[in-house]
Protein backbone atom coordinates (compact mmCIF):
# COMPACT_ATOMS: atom_id res chain seq x y z
CA UNK A 1 0.00 0.00 0.00
CA UNK A 2 2.95 2.28 0.56
CA UNK A 3 3.30 1.85 -2.97
CA UNK A 4 1.05 4.49 -4.24
CA UNK A 5 2.23 7.56 -2.10
CA UNK A 6 4.66 7.09 -4.48
CA UNK A 7 2.81 7.62 -7.82
CA UNK A 8 -0.35 10.32 -6.37
CA UNK A 9 0.10 12.64 -4.08
CA UNK A 10 -2.15 14.65 -2.28
CA UNK A 11 -1.49 18.59 -2.38
CA UNK A 12 -3.95 21.36 -1.08
CA UNK A 13 -4.41 22.40 -4.35
CA UNK A 14 -5.36 19.23 -5.88
CA UNK A 15 -4.27 15.67 -6.52
CA UNK A 16 -0.97 15.59 -8.61
CA UNK A 17 -0.39 11.92 -11.00
CA UNK A 18 3.04 12.29 -10.57
CA UNK A 19 4.26 9.69 -13.47
CA UNK A 20 1.26 11.21 -15.59
CA UNK A 21 2.58 14.95 -14.72
CA UNK A 22 -1.21 15.70 -14.96
CA UNK A 23 -3.58 17.10 -11.98
CA UNK A 24 -7.02 16.34 -11.42
CA UNK A 25 -9.20 18.95 -10.63
CA UNK A 26 -6.29 21.57 -9.60
CA UNK A 27 -7.50 24.69 -7.80
CA UNK A 28 -4.96 26.72 -9.78
CA UNK A 29 -3.70 26.59 -13.86
CA UNK A 30 -1.83 24.12 -14.62
CA UNK A 31 -0.23 22.16 -17.75
CA UNK A 32 -2.70 19.09 -17.63
CA UNK A 33 -5.91 18.07 -15.69
CA UNK A 34 -8.57 15.93 -15.73
CA UNK A 35 -11.90 16.85 -14.74
CA UNK A 36 -14.30 15.33 -12.46
CA UNK A 37 -17.05 17.55 -13.53
CA UNK A 38 -17.85 21.16 -14.41
CA UNK A 39 -19.03 22.75 -10.67
CA UNK A 40 -16.47 25.87 -10.48
CA UNK A 41 -14.59 24.23 -7.76
CA UNK A 42 -13.18 21.43 -9.50
CA UNK A 43 -13.24 23.04 -13.18
CA UNK A 44 -10.76 26.04 -13.27
CA UNK A 45 -10.20 28.16 -16.28
CA UNK A 46 -6.81 28.43 -17.97
CA UNK A 47 -5.42 24.51 -18.44
CA UNK A 48 -2.92 23.79 -21.07
CA UNK A 49 -5.08 20.52 -21.63
CA UNK A 50 -7.65 18.98 -20.56
CA UNK A 51 -9.17 15.86 -20.07
CA UNK A 52 -12.78 15.37 -19.36
CA UNK A 53 -16.12 13.86 -20.67
CA UNK A 54 -17.68 15.74 -23.38
CA UNK A 55 -20.57 17.32 -20.92
CA UNK A 56 -17.86 18.32 -18.70
CA UNK A 57 -16.00 19.98 -21.63
CA UNK A 58 -18.99 21.87 -23.41
CA UNK A 59 -20.08 22.97 -19.68
CA UNK A 60 -16.53 24.08 -19.02
CA UNK A 61 -16.95 25.63 -22.65
CA UNK A 62 -20.08 27.81 -21.91
CA UNK A 63 -18.64 29.09 -18.47
CA UNK A 64 -15.22 29.64 -19.52
CA UNK A 65 -15.34 29.83 -22.85
CA UNK A 66 -12.44 27.07 -23.10
CA UNK A 67 -12.58 25.51 -26.33
CA UNK A 68 -14.18 22.09 -26.29
CA UNK A 69 -12.59 21.76 -29.83
CA UNK A 70 -9.01 22.89 -28.88
CA UNK A 71 -6.94 20.25 -29.87
CA UNK A 72 -4.83 20.36 -26.47
CA UNK A 73 -8.30 19.32 -24.67
CA UNK A 74 -9.67 15.65 -24.51
CA UNK A 75 -13.02 14.37 -24.44
CA UNK A 76 -13.51 10.60 -23.40
CA UNK A 77 -17.09 9.16 -22.88
CA UNK A 78 -17.65 6.86 -19.96
CA UNK A 79 -15.75 3.86 -19.52
CA UNK A 80 -13.56 5.70 -22.18
CA UNK A 81 -10.08 6.78 -21.08
CA UNK A 82 -6.56 7.39 -22.29
CA UNK A 83 -2.83 6.39 -21.08
CA UNK A 84 -0.38 8.64 -19.84
CA UNK A 85 3.14 8.03 -18.76
CA UNK A 86 2.11 4.86 -17.65
CA UNK A 87 -1.10 5.51 -15.87
CA UNK A 88 -4.23 4.55 -17.45
CA UNK A 89 -6.76 6.94 -16.69
CA UNK A 90 -10.69 6.16 -17.30
CA UNK A 91 -14.41 8.16 -16.77
CA UNK A 92 -17.05 6.74 -14.85
CA UNK A 93 -20.44 8.12 -14.16
CA UNK A 94 -20.41 9.92 -10.74
CA UNK A 95 -24.15 11.33 -10.63
CA UNK A 96 -23.30 14.18 -9.61
CA UNK A 97 -24.47 16.22 -12.62
CA UNK A 98 -24.58 16.13 -16.60
CA UNK A 99 -21.32 14.46 -17.49
CA UNK A 100 -20.01 13.91 -13.95
CA UNK A 101 -17.40 11.27 -13.53
CA UNK A 102 -15.13 9.26 -11.45
CA UNK A 103 -11.65 9.03 -12.91
CA UNK A 104 -10.37 5.69 -12.06
CA UNK A 105 -6.06 5.35 -12.51
CA UNK A 106 -3.91 1.99 -13.18
CA UNK A 107 -0.89 2.00 -12.36
CA UNK A 108 2.28 -0.77 -11.55
CA UNK A 109 -0.98 -3.53 -10.80
CA UNK A 110 -2.45 -0.56 -8.46
CA UNK A 111 -5.96 1.12 -8.54
CA UNK A 112 -6.91 4.67 -7.86
CA UNK A 113 -10.30 5.59 -7.75
CA UNK A 114 -11.49 9.61 -7.54
CA UNK A 115 -15.00 10.22 -7.07
CA UNK A 116 -15.12 14.37 -7.50
CA UNK A 117 -18.80 14.86 -5.98
CA UNK A 118 -21.33 12.08 -6.37
CA UNK A 119 -24.47 10.76 -4.94
CA UNK A 120 -26.53 7.37 -5.18
CA UNK A 121 -29.57 8.30 -5.49
CA UNK A 122 -31.81 8.89 -9.17
CA UNK A 123 -31.38 11.50 -10.74
CA UNK A 124 -33.11 11.92 -14.43
CA UNK A 125 -30.51 14.26 -15.83
CA UNK A 126 -27.37 11.96 -15.88
CA UNK A 127 -26.04 8.69 -15.84
CA UNK A 128 -26.10 6.67 -11.90
CA UNK A 129 -23.02 6.19 -9.98
CA UNK A 130 -20.96 3.11 -10.69
CA UNK A 131 -19.17 1.48 -8.25
CA UNK A 132 -15.51 0.88 -9.03
CA UNK A 133 -13.75 -1.58 -7.37
CA UNK A 134 -10.60 0.08 -5.80
CA UNK A 135 -7.32 -0.30 -3.60
CA UNK A 136 -7.81 3.47 -2.62
CA UNK A 137 -10.81 5.44 -3.03
CA UNK A 138 -11.04 8.91 -3.32
CA UNK A 139 -14.07 10.28 -1.63
CA UNK A 140 -16.07 13.12 -1.24
CA UNK A 141 -17.62 14.28 2.14
CA UNK A 142 -19.76 16.91 1.75
CA UNK A 143 -22.25 15.58 4.00
CA UNK A 144 -20.30 13.16 5.93
CA UNK A 145 -22.21 13.41 9.55
CA UNK A 146 -25.19 11.13 10.51
CA UNK A 147 -27.03 14.27 10.57
CA UNK A 148 -27.53 14.41 7.00
CA UNK A 149 -29.72 12.08 5.93
CA UNK A 150 -31.42 13.34 3.11
CA UNK A 151 -35.47 12.56 2.54
CA UNK A 152 -36.81 11.11 -0.66
CA UNK A 153 -36.55 13.44 -3.68
CA UNK A 154 -40.42 12.73 -4.89
CA UNK A 155 -41.67 14.38 -1.54
CA UNK A 156 -39.82 17.15 -1.71
CA UNK A 157 -40.84 17.71 -5.28
CA UNK A 158 -44.75 16.79 -3.71
CA UNK A 159 -44.02 19.83 -1.25
CA UNK A 160 -43.12 21.99 -3.97
CA UNK A 161 -46.25 21.32 -5.95
CA UNK A 162 -48.26 21.57 -3.31
CA UNK A 163 -47.28 25.03 -1.95
CA UNK A 164 -48.23 25.92 -5.37
CA UNK A 165 -51.18 24.79 -5.49
CA UNK A 166 -52.36 26.17 -1.94
CA UNK A 167 -52.09 29.65 -2.98
CA UNK A 168 -53.02 30.43 -6.87
CA UNK A 169 -52.39 33.79 -6.33
CA UNK A 170 -48.72 33.64 -5.62
CA UNK A 171 -45.67 32.34 -7.35
CA UNK A 172 -43.39 29.49 -6.31
CA UNK A 173 -39.65 31.23 -6.18
CA UNK A 174 -36.96 28.06 -6.52
CA UNK A 175 -33.19 29.06 -5.85
CA UNK A 176 -31.12 26.49 -7.16
CA UNK A 177 -27.54 26.39 -8.71
CA UNK A 178 -27.00 27.18 -12.35
CA UNK A 179 -25.67 23.32 -13.09
CA UNK A 180 -27.50 20.42 -12.31
CA UNK A 181 -29.75 21.53 -9.52
CA UNK A 182 -31.88 23.64 -11.16
CA UNK A 183 -32.17 21.05 -14.44
CA UNK A 184 -32.67 18.30 -11.62
CA UNK A 185 -35.64 20.10 -10.03
CA UNK A 186 -37.25 20.92 -13.59
CA UNK A 187 -36.95 17.15 -14.61
CA UNK A 188 -37.95 15.67 -11.46
CA UNK A 189 -41.06 18.19 -11.69
CA UNK A 190 -41.76 17.00 -15.36
CA UNK A 191 -41.33 13.37 -13.78
CA UNK A 192 -43.85 14.34 -11.17
CA UNK A 193 -46.59 15.40 -13.67
CA UNK A 194 -45.92 19.19 -13.77
CA UNK A 195 -46.55 20.01 -17.11
CA UNK A 196 -47.20 23.97 -17.33
CA UNK A 197 -44.21 25.97 -18.70
CA UNK A 198 -41.52 26.86 -16.09
CA UNK A 199 -40.68 30.62 -15.44
CA UNK A 200 -36.62 30.51 -15.25
CA UNK A 201 -34.30 33.53 -14.87
CA UNK A 202 -31.96 34.12 -17.27
CA UNK A 203 -28.91 33.51 -15.75
CA UNK A 204 -30.45 29.48 -15.84
CA UNK A 205 -31.15 29.72 -19.92
CA UNK A 206 -28.07 28.56 -21.30
CA UNK A 207 -27.60 25.88 -19.05
CA UNK A 208 -30.90 24.26 -19.20
CA UNK A 209 -29.67 24.93 -23.02
CA UNK A 210 -26.86 22.64 -23.20
CA UNK A 211 -29.11 19.71 -20.59
CA UNK A 212 -31.09 19.61 -23.69
CA UNK A 213 -29.18 19.34 -25.92
CA UNK A 214 -27.52 16.61 -24.54
CA UNK A 215 -30.80 14.87 -24.42
CA UNK A 216 -32.53 15.89 -21.31
CA UNK A 217 -35.73 17.09 -22.11
CA UNK A 218 -37.05 19.47 -19.70
CA UNK A 219 -40.49 20.53 -21.05
CA UNK A 220 -41.43 24.41 -21.58
CA UNK A 221 -39.18 27.19 -20.09
CA UNK A 222 -40.10 30.40 -20.30
CA UNK A 223 -37.91 33.27 -19.32
CA UNK A 224 -39.36 35.48 -16.41
CA UNK A 225 -37.54 38.78 -17.89
CA UNK A 226 -40.08 37.93 -21.15
CA UNK A 227 -42.96 37.54 -19.12
CA UNK A 228 -45.91 39.74 -17.41
CA UNK A 229 -46.36 39.23 -13.44
CA UNK A 230 -49.90 37.88 -13.95
CA UNK A 231 -49.14 34.84 -15.89
CA UNK A 232 -46.95 33.56 -13.73
CA UNK A 233 -49.26 33.18 -10.62
CA UNK A 234 -49.97 29.96 -9.27
CA UNK A 235 -46.74 28.80 -11.26
CA UNK A 236 -43.04 27.68 -10.31
CA UNK A 237 -40.07 29.92 -11.18
CA UNK A 238 -36.24 28.59 -10.66
CA UNK A 239 -33.13 31.30 -10.31
CA UNK A 240 -29.82 31.23 -8.98
CA UNK A 241 -29.70 31.64 -5.03
CA UNK A 242 -28.32 34.88 -5.30
CA UNK A 243 -31.28 36.28 -6.93
CA UNK A 244 -34.06 34.81 -4.56
CA UNK A 245 -33.82 38.38 -2.06
CA UNK A 246 -32.78 40.51 -4.74
CA UNK A 247 -34.60 43.20 -6.47
CA UNK A 248 -35.19 40.55 -9.02
CA UNK A 249 -38.04 38.81 -7.53
CA UNK A 250 -39.93 42.05 -7.87
CA UNK A 251 -41.06 40.92 -11.09
CA UNK A 252 -43.06 38.19 -9.45
CA UNK A 253 -46.63 38.12 -7.92
CA UNK A 254 -45.82 37.79 -4.26
CA UNK A 255 -43.68 35.10 -4.27
CA UNK A 256 -43.36 32.04 -2.29
CA UNK A 257 -39.67 31.97 -1.48
CA UNK A 258 -38.16 27.88 -2.04
CA UNK A 259 -34.81 26.68 -1.85
CA UNK A 260 -33.53 22.92 -3.19
CA UNK A 261 -30.26 22.45 -1.44
CA UNK A 262 -29.06 19.16 0.81
CA UNK A 263 -27.98 22.32 3.27
CA UNK A 264 -31.81 23.54 3.92
CA UNK A 265 -31.61 19.98 6.39
CA UNK A 266 -30.44 22.89 8.68
CA UNK A 267 -32.54 25.17 9.98
CA UNK A 268 -30.62 27.99 10.33
CA UNK A 269 -29.17 28.24 6.64
CA UNK A 270 -32.85 28.44 5.69
CA UNK A 271 -33.89 31.29 7.84
CA UNK A 272 -30.19 32.84 6.81
CA UNK A 273 -31.33 33.23 2.87
CA UNK A 274 -35.14 34.03 4.37
CA UNK A 275 -36.42 30.79 2.35
CA UNK A 276 -39.87 29.60 3.74
CA UNK A 277 -40.09 26.40 2.16
CA UNK A 278 -36.64 24.57 2.36
CA UNK A 279 -36.49 21.56 -0.03
CA UNK A 280 -33.63 18.82 0.52
CA UNK A 281 -32.98 18.11 -2.84
CA UNK A 282 -29.20 17.40 -2.38
CA UNK A 283 -26.78 16.53 -5.49
CA UNK A 284 -24.20 14.89 -3.03
CA UNK A 285 -24.14 11.74 -1.06
CA UNK A 286 -26.01 11.93 2.64
CA UNK A 287 -24.15 9.95 5.25
CA UNK A 288 -25.91 6.89 4.12
CA UNK A 289 -25.12 6.80 1.19
CA UNK A 290 -21.21 7.58 1.47
CA UNK A 291 -21.19 4.54 4.58
CA UNK A 292 -22.82 2.22 1.94
CA UNK A 293 -20.26 3.27 -0.87
CA UNK A 294 -17.58 2.47 0.84
CA UNK A 295 -18.97 -0.63 1.83
CA UNK A 296 -19.80 -1.26 -1.92
CA UNK A 297 -16.40 -0.19 -3.19
CA UNK A 298 -14.71 -1.81 0.20
CA UNK A 299 -11.21 -0.25 -1.22
CA UNK A 300 -7.73 -1.15 1.34
CA UNK A 301 -8.31 2.63 1.97
CA UNK A 302 -10.35 5.79 2.04
CA UNK A 303 -8.92 9.08 1.43
CA UNK A 304 -11.36 11.81 2.30
CA UNK A 305 -11.91 15.54 1.01
CA UNK A 306 -14.32 17.86 0.42
CA UNK A 307 -16.90 18.68 3.53
CA UNK A 308 -17.09 16.56 6.95
CA UNK A 309 -14.07 14.81 6.49
CA UNK A 310 -13.85 14.19 10.30
CA UNK A 311 -16.89 12.22 10.75
CA UNK A 312 -16.60 9.55 7.96
CA UNK A 313 -13.27 9.10 9.32
CA UNK A 314 -14.17 8.33 12.79
CA UNK A 315 -16.68 6.21 10.62
CA UNK A 316 -14.04 4.16 9.35
CA UNK A 317 -12.10 3.42 12.40
CA UNK A 318 -15.33 2.78 13.74
CA UNK A 319 -15.49 0.11 11.13
CA UNK A 320 -11.90 -0.57 11.27
CA UNK A 321 -10.97 0.47 7.63
CA UNK A 322 -8.31 2.27 7.10
CA UNK A 323 -8.60 5.81 5.83
CA UNK A 324 -7.20 9.33 5.93
CA UNK A 325 -8.69 12.82 5.73
CA UNK A 326 -6.85 15.22 2.80
CA UNK A 327 -7.20 18.84 3.33
CA UNK A 328 -7.82 19.81 -0.34
CA UNK A 329 -8.39 23.95 -0.97
CA UNK A 330 -10.65 25.71 -2.71
CA UNK A 331 -13.96 23.48 -2.47
CA UNK A 332 -16.88 25.54 -2.52
CA UNK A 333 -19.44 23.57 -0.54
CA UNK A 334 -22.24 26.15 -0.62
CA UNK A 335 -21.98 26.21 -4.25
CA UNK A 336 -23.46 23.43 -5.77
CA UNK A 337 -24.75 21.02 -2.37
ZN1 LIG B 1 -19.93 19.38 -7.73
ZN1 LIG C 1 -17.50 20.03 -5.30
Amino acid sequence: MAKAKTWIEPHPGGIYVKPADLWIDPSRPVERAAVTHGHADHARSGHGAVFATPETLAIMALRYGVDAEASHNQAFPYDDGFELGGVRFSFHPAGHVLGSAQILMEYAGERIVVTGDYKRRADPTCAPFEVVPCDIFVTEATFGLPVFRHPPTGEEIAKLIGAVRAEPDRSVLVGAYALGKAQRVIAELRRAGWDAPIYIHGALERMCQLYAVHGVDLGELRLVSETGKAEMAGQIVLAPPSALNDRWSRRLPDPVTAMASGWMRVRQRARQRMVELPLVISDHADWDELTTTITEVNPKESWITHGSEDGLLRWCELTQRKARALHLVGRDLEEEA
